[in-house]
């Protein structure tokens, strides 16, 4: 039973944090009438069959034929009511996933999206186009920096169009700048072995890898100072309850030994990196006149920062639930992941400005980091 299969691969790729963290990614199986997405909210890890939300074909490739608002709100909003007429008969309770339209025009049974911290070192690179060229030569189809959604989904299109045109087959790889990588195939093996050639190849050419970059068991808790945060946060952003979770480790150390070391972080290099640890990573010299800069910070941004780097000290995530505070030091931790292995390729490149107001406002990242929260 495939979608047995595809859940199995799902949570394969999902329970390792080297692929996925913090719900990112997305999986689908399709036959020739019917597509099955990972539904919106759902965990890869634990994906289940019951967690795909199965589409019709037909119905997604009328998408195409339509034209849609010039305005990206009102095009992205009819689009997803599209997506969701979509839904077979039974499966309206189910989000499918944004990723929906581009899964649909990938010509492969089965199609796992990640965004693997060393490919997004890649991807999220000066030279990443002109890297992927020389390590997989003509197999993979590379995609600019681009607003996801439908434009995404389309750009996606006319690539592959193009490329099968050229060369009467299709790429089995797509890189995402500024995103992740989609990998297909025929066969969950077939998948596995894209993958493993994905990461033995990119991983070959890494020159520094990142020393104990590990989020988990390096959480510290430094009482004082939490709970120093936790009352200015009350105190600038409303009621809470407030979530800290504090980061440090040999490679955040070096982040945040001083605000020319933080540079590499101090934007954002995919949509996840927003969602979870916001657009703009807050950096203070020292906890010494944190207020006054959070409300400089806050009257700048108009938000209060999920993450506070603190010179010499390390990488503070708050929320308003525990969970969204260990996302938000875990995507900052991915990020610091993504700056060194991007040194590899030319160094870091982050988001352009306008994709990163684009997702800060975007009504469908919103409903992903509301589940979050
Ligand atoms: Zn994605």
């Amino acid at each position: 039973m495939s979608v047995q299969e595809l859940a199995e691969i799902s949570r394969f790729y999902g329970a390792n944090p080297d692929y996925v963290i913090a719900g990112g990614g997305n999986t689908s199986f399709k036959d020739k009438d019917n597509l099955y997405i990972k539904a919106s909210g759902t965990s890869l890890a634990r994906a289940e069959p019951g967690d795909f939300v199965k589409m019709d074909r037909a119905a997604l490739a009328k998408i195409w034929k339509k034209t849609y608002p010039s305005d990206p709100d009102a095009r992205e909003s009819a689009v997803l009511a599209d997506m969701k007429a979509a839904r077979v008969p039974g499966e309206e309770k189910k989000r499918p996933s944004v990723e929906t339209l581009l899964h649909d025009i990938l010509p492969f049974s089965f199609v796992v999206h990640t965004h693997p911290s060393l490919v997004n070192g890649l991807t999220c690179s000066q030279n990443g186009e002109e890297a992927a060229k020389e390590l997989f030569k003509d197999d993979f189809i590379w995609i600019p920096s681009i607003n996801p959604g439908y434009v995404l989904s389309k750009a996606v299109k006319d690539a592959m169009d193009k490329y099968r045109a050229e060369k009467g087959k299709a790429p089995g790889i797509i890189f995402l700048q500024n995103h992740g990588v989609f990998a297909g195939s025929d066969s969950v093996d077939g998948v596995k072995a894209v993958y493993k050639r994905i990461m033995e190849t990119i991983g070959g050419r890494i020159k520094r890898q990142p020393r104990n970059c590990r989020p988990g068991p390096r959480f510290h808790f430094n009482h004082t100072l939490m709970k120093e945060l936790i009352s200015l946060a009350e105190k600038l952003n409303g009621s809470g309850p407030w979530f800290v979770r504090f980061l440090r480790n040999p490679e955040i150390k070096k982040f945040t030994a001083s605000r020319g070391s933080f540079a590499p972080l101090s934007s954002a290099f995919t949509p996840d990196h927003i969602v979870y640890a916001g657009s703009d990573p807050f950096f203070a010299d020292s906890p010494a006149g944190l207020e006054e800069a959070l409300k400089a910070y806050m009257q700048k941004t108009g938000v209060f920062p999920k993450t506070i780097a603190l010179k010499g000290i390390g990488v503070f995530g708050l929320a308003s639930s525990d969970k969204a505070a260990k996302n938000a030091v875990e995507l900052f931790n991915d990020a610091a992941k993504v700056a060194i292995y991007s040194e590899s390729f030319g160094g870091p490149r982050f988001m352009p400005e306008d994709q990163i107001r684009f997702i800060n406002n975007w009504e469908v990242e919103r409903y992903r980091s509301s589940i979050s929260r």
